[in-house]
């Protein structure tokens, strides 16, 4: 399968982490390649996401695979 998601200007599949005083004001945005998008704003948040988000993998499966 080679399905291209759908671009959203500004924001690339993957996580992008924005860590204006980092600690304070964290944002975390990950947007998986199947075009799932999921966005955190606390510092414990961004660890959580960027602990679960496995670049080039989605764990939101076509079958409702996902936990
Ligand atoms: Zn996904």
């Amino acid at each position: 399968m080679s399905e291209q998601p759908t671009l959203v200007s500004g924001i690339t599949p993957g996580l992008t982490i924005r860590a204006e005083d980092y600690g304070d004001n964290p944002i975390a945005d990950w947007l998986c390649a199947c075009g799932h998008h999921e966005r955190t704003t606390t510092a414990r948040g961004v660890q959580l996401l960027a602990a679960r988000v496995r670049v080039g993998h989605c764990p939101h499966g076509p079958k409702g695979a996902a936990a």
